[in-house]
């Protein structure tokens, strides 16, 4: 039997969601924070809802998204959620393969060889990198980021996230175990002693270094910042810009992240080998699984027989693989925060009616 159709009839069995007083408790809970219905749960209160924050086509839309979300990610233990940079977009970073994505606007992301190879190519890395990073290190968690948080420490039902952002927002949403497939921006990282140091320190003493530099060759202008946390700039003397060596042995340093044509370590890439293989159902949020590096995980998932859920604006390659999946062509935010307060309202109701 198709993966869609196990997983309509375990929820037309359980009935729980379908049913006309369940499906109120979830409108009620779309428009509730998240925050407010944590305390909810462990206090076993009953919160009214705010019914003038939503039109009503709004809101039956998005009942329908979260509560397909909602119908699968119920019943299950232990869920994996993969996520890309669509989850980050409503915290205002920018995505890739999106219209309005980074590389529509010729985005060329940084190669890990030429990091390590070409002097110039390094110093033009930093110096985007630099400019960009005060906005981007201000981003905020979204709902979406705040949902799959709550999935983990008040559902109880996510096991782990495998990000393939660098920016850490899961973490800062409260998520506890997130794997960042593929390292985080945050971090630095020497490539000849391994030494690591926070990147606060390593922006500074940039800023330090390069004040004329700027002067010299940044414009006046804001600069459209891309996925990775750099900015569009070009024409400027990148051969300039200085670039701190390592402290402890005088090595190149690197931020923490995996470029393009660099390999994500052995160790993690088993860890989230293993989590999908314990997985009980896989969650896609806002990633095309164009890059193999998380596509492998799903493609795993799906020989296994695992149910999988995409919530995703835009193609992915499961859709062009033919992968058996379930879609939902929206945003994350809203639809994850729904799927999360309907959750833990059947729980609150479940609780009520003890
Ligand atoms: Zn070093």
């Amino acid at each position: 039997m198709p993966i869609s159709n196990t997983i309509q009839t375990k929820s037309a069995t359980k009935g729980m969601l379908r049913s006309d007083k369940a499906y109120y408790v979830l409108v009620l809970f779309l428009v509730a924070p998240l925050e407010t219905m944590a305390r909810a749960r462990s206090a076993g209160c009953v919160i009214l809802p705010a019914f003038n924050r939503m039109s009503t086509t709004t809101m039956s839309r998005l009942c329908a998204d979260s509560q397909k979300l909602a119908e699968f990610l119920d019943g299950c233990k232990n869920i994996v959620a993969v996520t890309g940079a669509g989850i980050s977009t409503e915290s205002g970073i920018p995505d890739y393969r999106s219209p309005t994505g980074s590389f529509s606007r010729g985005f060329k992301p940084m190669v890990h060889d030429e990091f390590i190879s070409k002097p110039v190519k390094r110093s033009r890395y930093w110096a985007r990198s630099m400019l960009g990073y005060h906005r981007f290190s201000r981003a905020q968690p979204n709902k979406g980021h705040r949902a799959l948080a709550a999935l983990e420490n008040d559902v109880g039902t996510l096991g782990l996230i495998i990000s393939q952002n660098v920016d850490g927002l899961h973490q800062r949403a409260g998520s506890k175990r997130v794997l960042d497939l593929h390292g985080r921006n945050d971090r630095i990282v020497c490539l000849s002693c391994g030494l690591q140091i926070p990147r606060r320190g390593f922006q500074a003493a940039l800023e330090e270094l390069n004040q004329q530099w700027v002067r010299q060759n940044v414009p006046a202008t804001t600069l459209e910042m891309f996925s990775d946390g750099d900015v569009d700039l070009e024409n400027a003397v990148f051969e300039d810009f200085a670039v701190p060596s390592c402290k402890a042995c005088g090595g190149v340093l690197k931020p923490a992240v995996v470029f393009y044509g660099d390999v994500v370590p052995s160790a993690v890439v088993q860890e989230a080998f293993a989590a999908v293989d314990a997985a009980d159902a896989v969650l896609v949020a806002g990633t095309s699984l164009m890059v193999y590096s998380s596509w492998r995980f799903v493609l795993d998932a799906a020989k296994k027989g695992k149910p999988i859920l995409v919530v995703n604006q835009g193609q992915t390659r499961a859709e062009r693989e033919g992968v058996p999946h379930l879609k939902i062509e929206k945003g994350c935010g809203e639809v994850l925060e729904g799927a999360v307060q309907a959750l833990l309202g059947s729980r609150v109701e479940q609780c009520e009616g003890k």
